[in-house]
Parts: C-alpha cells; sequence; structure tokens
C-alpha cells in the first residue's frame, strides 16, 4: 500500500522481500533512500541497517526505519545503529511523506551546495570539499555544511574550538596532525596538509585529507587558518583493482566488535585470510592485466560463498580476508573456508589459458580471547603459512598454539642462523654416491648440518629456505665449497664432491668471480667438483642459467639437474642447456618395483638419458628390491640409505680408505 501510494506521490519505489534480498539490491546501486521495516523474516531491520552501514558504500544512504507505535527502545537502538529518521506504524502518510521530502531536500542542498562550492574551486579545488575556518586567538573553528555532513556532525556542532577536531581524529592519527599543524604554525611548511581518519557520528572512521593555509600578523605570527577538507575515504578504504574495502577499514571494525562486547560474552567468530598462490606467475607470465582479472574473479567467487552480510576485504596483494561474525559455532568456519577453497580453486581462463589460482586458507576463531583486531589477524597470517605448506588442495587451516610456536622458532633461528655462518658453525656431511650394481663409490654429495646448541641438529630443509631467504646462501655456500675443496680433506680416490647451489645463487653476479678465485687459491681438480642445481632455478631466468652453467661447463665443473621428477620435468632444458648428469628424485623411485606405471616412467627417463649422453644417478635408494629394479632398467648410480647415510667427515675418510684397500 506504501508503495502504491509513494508512487503515486511521484517516487520510483522498489520492494524487497527481505533484508537479505534488500542487501543485494542495495549493492547494484542507483537508490536514494530506504525505507525499513523492523521485524522482517530472517534478518531483521536492525540487523539489515547494520550490515547495510557497514558496507562503505552504503554508509552514507538515506534510511527511514519503520518501527511499531510507542516502541521507543526500537527507535533509539535505529538510530544508533545510523538510521537517518523514523516513522511508527501505522504509518500516517502526509509524515511520511514531510520526511521523505526532508530527505530530498537535504540530498538536493548537497548538490546545490556542491555547485556553490565550484566558485571555490580555484581556491579550494574540488567541488566535494568541506570548507574550515579557525580563529586561532580565539580558538573557534567554524564549519561548512559539507564539512559537517563528512563526518556527520550535528547542527550544533557547526561553530566549536579545535580540540572537538582534534577529539574525533583517530589516536593513531593525532600525533601527526598536531606536528603537522605546529610547523605550519610556526611557519617551517608552507602549507598545512595532512591524511588522516576522523570519527565519523556512525561510529566508524572516514579517511579525509585537510590542507589549510595560514593568514599571520605583522610579525608573521598565524592568526586565522582556513583550509578545506576533502573525503578521500573511497579513494584509501577501496582498493581501485576490487573495489574491496581494505585492511584498515576491518582492522577498525574488528576492533570495534571486540570493544564492544569483551571476552566471553561475545558470539564466535573467524577471521579467514585467503592467499592466491600464483599471483606472481600470473603477472609475470600473462601481464598485470592478466593478474588484476584474476583478483577480480577470486573477490567475486569469495563474496558468491558467503552471506550476504559478510564483507569481503582485500588485505594485502593477493590476500583476502572475511570476518565471519556471529557464528553459531566455530567449526561453521571450517564449512566456509571449504566452500570458498571449492570456489575460487575452479580453473580459470585468462586471456584463453587456463589457469590455477592456487587458493590457501588460513583461519583465526575468536571465542572471546582476542582484544586487538592486530592479534586475531596475525593469528590468521600464520595459519595462512601453514595452509600454504599442504601440498594439494583444499589448503585450508585454523591457528593453534604450536603455530606461532613454529613461527617463533623459525623467526629465532633466522636471528642465529647469521651468527652461526659468522662463526663457521655449519658443517658438511658426506653421503657417498655408488655404482648401483657393484656400489663401488664414486663420490659424496655434500649436505650440510647445524649443530644447534639447544635444539641438536637442524635439518637443511629448516634452515636452508630461511637462508635462501634472507640472502645468507651465498656467504653459507662460498664458505662450505672453501672447506670442501680444502687439499687436505679428502684423498682423490674420494671421488667427485657434488655440492648444492640454489637459484639465488645462481642469479648473484658473485658467483663467477668467487669460483675463478676459488680454483685459482685451492688448485682444486675441478672436474671433481659439481654442482646440483634444481629445474625451478634454471627456468627462472634461463638465459642467465644457460650463459653461467656454459661459463662452469667451460672451467671444467659438472652440472647435475637435481630432483628430476618433482618439478615440470622440461624435457627441453635437457637437451638444451650443458648438464652432465640427472638426479631422479626420490618420489619416482620410492616402491618403484611395485609400480609397472613407475617402472615405465623410469625406463623412459634412462633412455633419454643414454640418448644425450647424461650420467644419472637414483636418489632415495632404501631397499634392495629398489636398487634391483634400478640395476635392471640400467641406472648407473644410487645414493640412498640402503647404500649409507650422510656421514661426518672422519667417517667418510674411514670409508674412502676401506674402498681403496
Ligand atoms: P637434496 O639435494 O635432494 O638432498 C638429498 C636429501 O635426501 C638429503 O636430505 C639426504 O639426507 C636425503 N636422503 C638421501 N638418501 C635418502 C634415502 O634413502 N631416504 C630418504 N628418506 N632420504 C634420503 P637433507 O640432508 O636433509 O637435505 C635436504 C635438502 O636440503 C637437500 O635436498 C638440499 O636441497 C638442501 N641442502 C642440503 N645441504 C645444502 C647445501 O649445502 N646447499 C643448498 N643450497 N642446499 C642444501
Ligand atoms: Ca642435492
Ligand atoms: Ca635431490
Amino acid at each position: 500500500m506504501l508503495s502504491r501510494r509513494l508512487d503515486r506521490a511521484g517516487f520510483s519505489v522498489t520492494c524487497a522481500e527481505s533484508g537479505t534480498a534488500a542487501l543485494s539490491m542495495l549493492d547494484r546501486g542507483g537508490y536514494d533512500l530506504v525505507l525499513l521495516d523492523v521485524s522482517m523474516p530472517g534478518l531483521d531491520g536492525f540487523a539489515t541497517l547494520e550490515a547495510l552501514r557497514a558496507k562503505p558504500e552504503l554508509a552514507q544512504i538515506g534510511v527511514i526505519m519503520v518501527t511499531a507505535r510507542d516502541q521507543t527502545e526500537d527507535v533509539v537502538r535505529a538510530l544508533k545503529l545510523g538510521a537517518t529518521d523514523y516513522v511508527s506504524k501505522p504509518v500516517n502518510f502526509p509524515i511520511l511523506l514531510a520526511r521523505i521530502e526532508v530527505l530530498a531536500a537535504r540530498r538536493r542542498a548537497e548538490v546545490a551546495l556542491r555547485a556553490s562550492a565550484e566558485r571555490f574551486t580555484l581556491a579550494m579545488r574540488g567541488s566535494n570539499d568541506g570548507l574550515w575556518d579557525w580563529d586561532i586567538a580565539n580558538d573557534e573553528i567554524y564549519y561548512s555544511p559539507r564539512f559537517m555532513n563528512i563526518v556527520g556532525m550535528g547542527e550544533e556542532e557547526r561553530v566549536g574550538t579545535f580540540d572537538l577536531w582534534l577529539d574525533r581524529v583517530h589516536p593513531a592519527d593525532r600525533g601527526r596532525v598536531t606536528a603537522d599543524l605546529r610547523a605550519h604554525i610556526d611557519g617551517v611548511t608552507f602549507l598545512f596538509q595532512n591524511e588522516h581518519r576522523l570519527m565519523h557520528a556512525t561510529g566508524g572512521y572516514r579517511w579525509v585529507l585537510a590542507r589549510g593555509v595560514a593568514a599571520r600578523s605583522a610579525d608573521g605570527a598565524a592568526t586565522r587558518l582556513a583550509g578545506s577538507l576533502a573525503d578521500i575515504n573511497d579513494r584509501r578504504v577501496l582498493d581501485p583493482v576490487t573495489r574491496l574495502p581494505n585492511r584498515e577499514w576491518l582492522a577498525d571494525r574488528i576492533d570495534r566488535i571486540l570493544q564492544r562486547t569483551p571476552g566471553t560474552r561475545r558470539p564466535p567468530s573467524a577471521l579467514v585470510i585467503v592467499g592466491l598462490g600464483r599471483q606472481r606467475d600470473i603477472a609475470h607470465g600473462l601481464g598485470n592485466a592478466a593478474a588484476e582479472r584474476s583478483l577480480q574473479i577470486a573477490a567475486e567467487r569469495i563474496s558468491s560463498s558467503l552471506r550476504p552480510t559478510d564483507v569481503v576485504t582485500r588485505v594485502a596483494g593477493e590476500q583476502f580476508c572475511v570476518l565471519l561474525d556471529r557464528l553459531d559455532a566455530p567449526t561453521d568456519a571450517l564449512l566456509v573456508a571449504e566452500r570458498i577453497s571449492a570456489a575460487v580453486g575452479e580453473t580459470v581462463e585468462i586471456d584463453g589459458q587456463p589457469v590455477d589460482l592456487a587458493p590457501a586458507l588460513g583461519i583465526a576463531v575468536d571465542t572471546g580471547g582476542y582484544d586487538q583486531a592486530e592479534t586475531y589477524f596475525r593469528e590468521a597470517a600464520i595459519a595462512l603459512d601453514s595452509a600454504r605448506a599442504i601440498p594439494e588442495a583444499p589448503r585450508i587451516a585454523i591457528f593453534q598454539a604450536e603455530m606461532e610456536q613454529r613461527a617463533r622458532r623459525r623467526l629465532g633461528l633466522e636471528t642465529e642462523l647469521r651468527d652461526a655462518v659468522r662463526r663457521d658453525e655449519l658443517v658438511p656431511y658426506f653421503q657417498p654416491i655408488v655404482t648401483m650394481d657393484a656400489g663401488r663409490l664414486t663420490g659424496f654429495e655434500v649436505l650440510l648440518r647445524w649443530p644447534h646448541q639447544r635444539l641438536g641438529m637442524v635439518s637443511p630443509g629448516e634452515f636452508i629456505p630461511i637462508a635462501e631467504r634472507n640472502g645468507l646462501i651465498v656467504p653459507l655456500t662460498e664458505s662450505l665449497l672453501r672447506r670442501v675443496t680444502a687439499a687436505d680433506l679428502l684423498p682423490k680416490s674420494a671421488g667427485f664432491l657434488s655440492v648444492n647451489l640454489s637459484a639465488r645463487h645462481l642469479a648473484s653476479d658473485s658467483l663467477m668471480p668467487f669460483v675463478h678465485s676459488l680454483l685459482d687459491e685451492t688448485g682444486f681438480d675441478p672436474t671433481r667438483l659439481k654442482f646440483e642445481l634444481t629445474e625451478s632455478a634454471m627456468l627462472s631466468d634461463e638465459d642467465r642459467a644457460r650463459r653461467v652453467l656454459g661459463e662452469l661447463r667451460a672451467l671444467g665443473i659438472h652440472i647435475s639437474l637435481d630432483d628430476f621428477g618433482t618439478g615440470y620435468s622440461a624435457l627441453r632444458l635437457l637437451a638444451e642447456l650443458p648438464l652432465s648428469c640427472l638426479k631422479i628424485d626420490r618420489s619416482l623411485v620410492m616402491n618403484a618395483d611395485s609400480d609397472p606405471k613407475r617402472q615405465r616412467l623410469l625406463r623412459g627417463i634412462m633412455e633419454m638419458s643414454t640418448h644425450l649422453g647424461l650420467d644419472v644417478v637414483a636418489e632415495g635408494i632404501e631397499t634392495e628390491a629398489e636398487r634391483a629394479l634400478l640395476v635392471e632398467l640400467g641406472c648407473p648410480n644410487g645414493q640412498g640409505f640402503f647404500f649409507a647415510r650422510p656421514m661426518p667427515l672422519a667417517e667418510a675418510r674411514t670409508l674412502v680408505a676401506g674402498s681403496a684397500a
């Protein structure tokens, strides 16, 4: 009935069946005003209002609440939640019409104000700025209507003191505002200009840009400061690529929830961070536009896996975050995460190329334990790190206290590794590489060990990735190479020494000069030296790899392709790069004796290597059955626990002495 009468009064009206439907209609835009009933099936009027105000692009839309007569507390609650006005039921149509017209007039006034403000454009740049004028001596500020509108100030605040402004500034921004202001008043800067967050009447913060210039008395003292205030919230809060709010916005929202209801009385919530695993590859391989497109697709897919009241935010380059508020049970978060993982994990086609976005999800659950958004974020991010390490989809991890311990351990190791490298505390172990049939020693792979005072032997699987990240890998490998090429380390009969070289080292300009001076200084026979490199190390910059490997080969140093069978296994590389040896990864060897498919694969690899003149080592031989199979397949060399484990230098010496005898 209401809608028919409004229609007749000249408004264009659409009805929504429910709060949820209203929210998705509003998302599509094009509305000036919302009439919202309090009691509705499903999402009630208050929840709808709250969800609507939580969306940055709807924070300003007019909302008239339709309440039952004499429900004063409903009215108060609605206004607190950000309703613009209210009418009570049964609706008195003329009153409703009057109120709508007031709001419409206000909207028109805003438009008119914008038009009149245009006159200031030259002075104030931007027609949408609020104006302020501060009489410093009397500490009285006048605010323009647009200024008041940006922060939702009431009419009674039109004239105030400067402190009232400062009170509204986000505590984290306050220091910079006063410092910038002081600098301008003191004449240090020639313009006062500061971006900060101002508390809006509805409770949240909005980003503003304040600019001003002081008028000065004859002695140079500032007497007045006047300027403009621009609402830059959309620019600051909405990510331009996905049009999603950013991390700061979410942190602010979480902090408000955590502060509103402290502790265990709070309904459980969960923070889910979604990280995309392939963004870098997409950007490098298909370009920036494709990378942006994939982010947009991921954002859409995440949104469509959620309730309409949940807001997706983009919190970092390839990371999205959702706060799942008011969960019935904490475990519901896992169901939502699985839904997101399945949706985002679907292959997408970008520029005609199928792409896997490879999502990983970290979850932190709040059952009253958090008091700060930052902790909440950090723990979800730690869970995300664990999720990323899961080899196959769905990659989902829920934060647990042990994860934090592991993250701490990693951090501790990072610092200690620096000292350990400086003090040369890492020691080489030696694992024999032998002929497959007779078990005769042909050489050793050098594997680093870190004897740690507190933690015992730390494995390279743990510290090498750290060293690669912080660059320590280069000095670490250089000192290892110096040590193993020392003349008296092992006799010639020990055969070759095979040292692992990381991608980062291959990419560093210091590698070749170092190798030259090493060979000069030690006189070590370069043909006894082998470098093991993985495929990905060579693929990251193929031209460079081809050049550097060529130079190493020219010196006589051999190159092994490590972990063959785990990556792309790009056959082209085998033919094009100057390799001397192929190391078949343990994952291909493991239990191959009972797997005919794997046997055919291994046979193929052997044939191909023979054609290309490559030597082959099968890694990770643990059983006699595996060894026998590889002998039958014609694989010349093996390495693995079946023959010998990595051993300290003294044992390696004994072994060499024994095999020479
Ligand atoms: P990798 O190069 O593939 O080295 C072989 C790994 O397999 C070694 O682990 C070795 O102990 C293990 N292994 C050998 N035989 C068997 C077997 O029969 N069964 C099983 N289960 N494992 C076997 P480790 O010493 O823990 O090294 C792990 C990885 O750390 C190495 O993998 C290598 O990528 C890296 N790493 C070790 N030392 C260095 C180094 O000096 N420089 C660089 N850049 N990386 C290193
Ligand atoms: Ca290796
Ligand atoms: Ca290997």
